[in-house]
């Protein structure tokens, strides 16, 4: 008999649940959790995106305790989107646009705060030694920032500008860091200039961002006010490059973006293989955003501490 082990699931409530052990499909494995990261997409979530309504989590890092002999006793990250491998977008070759996708622990898929749960073997990454369970459980997010260069090019002599200076937004920051474009972020708080300057970027107050200057504007803000603010900063023919879903549908001033032939590019989800390499070489600093841990059977009060205002990562243990 397959032992009971507890889940954190949303339904209408967040409650920390007993249920059994999963039983995985043919080409799933079973997974142990040994991080969980708190995202505020989980907060999304529980607002009422996607009606979303069964496990959370979708940032983890775990070990595989039943499947084939190659990922047995492995430590693995994995990606989120759990593709067809049929349709045109399959074929295509861009599975995480998948027609009929589903995705861990937010559409159609239960997700991975649990002490054990299943993933298809495809979407599995083998974690590296030299990277600790806490900067592993990063992967995800920061793959995601990394997408934003798979999306667009920054040349080395653009004006790059980055708002929304949040956990996501700071795992963007250091990846475009790495460009070395000319690069500023604009904060509102002294603790995330302290951060930025430690890591080597330029804090900006938003006064010192002029009306049309800024070749690249990255928009990790989510919201309409952050939208428009882009759209001032942002030069004609320039580039705004959206890394946050937002919630409901903001307003936005498209006659602008006519007019001044601005480009809007969306990004979501990235290449794993590069953000495993980042972080196996120290290039992106994630060990100084988790702000705390919480065991699964206290994940009400972590998600109540993630949802504090300015709150980075908060990260689940297992038990
Ligand atoms: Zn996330
Ligand atoms: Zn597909």
């Amino acid at each position: 008999m397959a032992s009971a082990g507890c889940a954190v699931v949303f339904e209408n409530e967040l409650r920390v649940i007993e249920r059994p052990r999963p039983i995985p499909a043919e080409d799933e494995v079973l997974i142990r959790l040994r991080r969980g990261g708190i995202c505020n997409t989980d907060h999304e979530l529980m607002r009422g995106y996607k009606h979303f309504s069964g496990t959370l989590g979708h940032e983890f890092v775990g070990e595989v305790i039943e499947g084939p002999a190659e990922w047995l006793g492995r430590r693995v990250v994995g990606e989120i989107n759990i593709s067809c491998g049929i349709c045109d977008m399959c074929h295509g070759g861009i599975p995480t646009q998948c027609r009929e996708r589903r995705v861990l622990g937010i559409l159609n898929y239960d997700g991975a705060f649990a002490d054990v749960f299943r993933l298809s073997q495809r979407n599995l990454w083998p974690v590296p030694d030299s990277i600790p369970d806490d900067c592993a459980v990063f992967t995800e997010p920061l793959a995601a920032a990394c997408q934003i260069l798979e999306m667009a090019h920054l040349r080395p002599a653009d004006r790059v500008v980055l708002i929304g200076a949040g956990k996501l937004g700071l795992l963007a920051a250091q990846v475009v860091r790495l460009t070395g474009v000319d690069f500023s972020v604009v904060v509102r708080h002294d603790t995330q200039a302290a951060r930025l300057k430690n890591w080597g970027i330029q804090p900006v107050p938003r006064s010192a961002v002029s009306d049309g200057s800024a070749d690249v504007v990255i928009d990790c803000t989510g919201t309409a006010g952050g939208f428009a603010d882009a759209l001032d900063m942002v030069r004609p023919r320039g580039s705004i490059m959206l890394k946050s879903t937002y919630h409901d549908l903001p307003q936005a001033d498209l006659t602008r973006v006519v007019t001044q032939e601005i480009h809007l590019i969306g990004s979501r989800c990235g290449p794993f293989g590069a953000a495993l390499r980042l972080l196996e070489q120290g290039l992106v600093d994630v060990a100084s955003l988790i702000e705390a841990h919480y065991p699964l059977s206290e994940a009400v009060r972590a998600f109540e501490h993630a949802a504090r205002p300015g709150a980075l990562k908060v990260l689940l243990t297992p038990g």
